[in-house]
This record gives structure tokens, sequence and C-alpha cells, in this order.
């Protein structure tokens, strides 16, 4: 039985003093007995105090990036190592902000996964066609790629410790999520596509999360689907009220 989860990616907002408020806040509505597992992907800046007001609570932390390399002279990135320090369990790889704006391909993708996994993260993977794509009939071909370069030399093992999101591209930030019908045949897509490469409980178990402009209105029709597994949250994470509207409608 895989257990939901709920992920909120703050990507570049929120100070260390709204970090905390939006924490506490949260804090005070979730309770120990939520069957949702729930991550909180502040910036860089946020992650250490976040770990510390989060301290003996259930939340788990993720980060939004991951250098490729393990140490170094490497100015400005940021060591799987050094995320493990400041108490992280995830790190999103391939969010489509980076692939677009910072020029990251699948094999650069590739190798952030494999220095994650090798430094003892949670990967969570995101893959999703752009509308010009999903016009074109490509949706499947591009999802399909993205995985067998990204998820390229992964042991059974590892595919074990990753959880892949399915984010359409068209859908992120613009207030237009996909249909729940389209995120179940896209899922369910994905689990038949790993099921041809892995053992068939690696595509059973996985966990694929859907993101795209998920809100507390429609996210219950989306996390109905058989194989959503939870939600990757972006601009309604921002809020207690709404992130944790989300969580909740999670049956
Ligand atoms: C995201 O950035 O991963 C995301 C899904 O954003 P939003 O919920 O704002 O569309």
């Amino acid at each position: 039985m895989r257990k939901m989860l709920v992920a909120g990616n703050w990507k570049m907002n929120k100070t260390v003093p709204e970090s905390l408020e939006l924490i506490h806040a949260l804090m005070g509505k979730l309770n120990d007995s939520c069957p949702v597992e729930v991550v909180l992907i502040p910036p860089f800046t946020a992650l250490y105090p976040a770990a510390e007001a989060l301290r003996g609570s259930r939340i788990q932390l993720g980060a939004q990036n991951i250098s490729h390399l393990s140490k170094g002279a490497v100015t400005g990135e940021i060591s799987g190592t050094l995320l493990i320090s400041v108490g992280c369990r995830y790190v999103l790889v391939g969010h489509s902000e980076r692939r677009n704006l910072f020029q990251e391909d699948d094999a650069m993708i590739n190798q952030k996964l494999k220095t994650a996994l090798s430094e003892g993260l949670y990967p969570i993977l995101c893959v999703g066609e752009s509308w010009e794509e999903r016009e074109a009939g490509k949706t499947e071909n591009i999802i399909g790629h993205q995985l067998k370069a990204g998820l390229d030399g992964l042991t059974q093992m590892e595919m074990r410790k990753m959880t892949l999101a399915y984010e359409p591209v068209w859908a992120i930030g613009s207030g237009k999520n996909a249909q729940p019908e389209q995120v179940q045949e896209i899922h369910e897509a994905i689990r038949n596509n790993l099921s041809s490469q892995y053992e068939p409980a690696v595509a059973k178990d996985i966990r694929i999360v859907y993101g795209g402009s998920v809100t507390p209105e429609n996210c219950s029709n989306l996390m109905a689907q058989p194989d959503v597994d939870g939600a990757l949250v972006g601009g309604a994470s921002l809020d207690a009220d709404s992130f944790y509207a989300i969580i909740n409608a999670i049956k």
C-alpha cells in the first residue's frame, strides 16, 4: 500500500521569519494521526531553522535542488551531504523551472539523482510535457524519454527510494490544472513504462504524485485517482490554510 505524500515547494519565497510563521501555523493544524506524509521544501536559506522548528514533528524536509557533484571547489552549489546535515530527507530533481531556466538536461538530472541517492537522500523526480508537446500528441513519448534518460543506471534498490512527480509544464503556476482523467492516464502509463524495465514491485510500489495548480478546490478529485499518490504543490503551499486544506482533503 503506497502512503500518500503532499510536498510544498516554496520556490524562491519566504524569508526565515516568514518560513517559521508558516511552519508554526501548519504544525498547529496537523495532528499525529494525519495519514499523509507531509514534506516542506523551503528555500536553502530557511532549511536549518525549518529543521529546528520541525524537530519532533512528523513533517519532513526537502530541498529544491542539489549539485550534481558531491564535494569540492564548486562555488554556489549545495551537495547532498550538506542537505542531509541540515535535516533534509527529500530533494527535488528535474523540476521544469530547473530544466527550462537553467538548461538542466536529462544527463545532468541523471547525475543529480545518482549523487542524491549515493548521499542518502530520497529524490523526487519531476517529469512532464509542455503544452505544445501535449497538442502534438507527444506526451507519453516525452515522459518516456525523461524517465529512461533520467533514471538510467539506477538499481532496483535505488528505484525504491524514488518518488516521481508528474507535472505538466502548462499546469505549473498557470491556475489550469490537468483534469483527473488526464492525470490518471499518464500515471498509469508511467507505471506501465516502469514495469517493462524494473521488477513488478518497483512499478507497483513507487509513489507518483501530481503537480500543477493543485488547490483545495480541485485536489479531492485529483487525489481520488487510483494511480495518484499525492501532490507536489507550489503556490497553494505558501499559505497554511490552503496547504492544510489540501492535506486534509486526502483520505
Ligand atoms: C510546482 O512548482 O511544482 C507547482 C506544482 O507549482 P503550482 O502548484 O504553483 O502550479
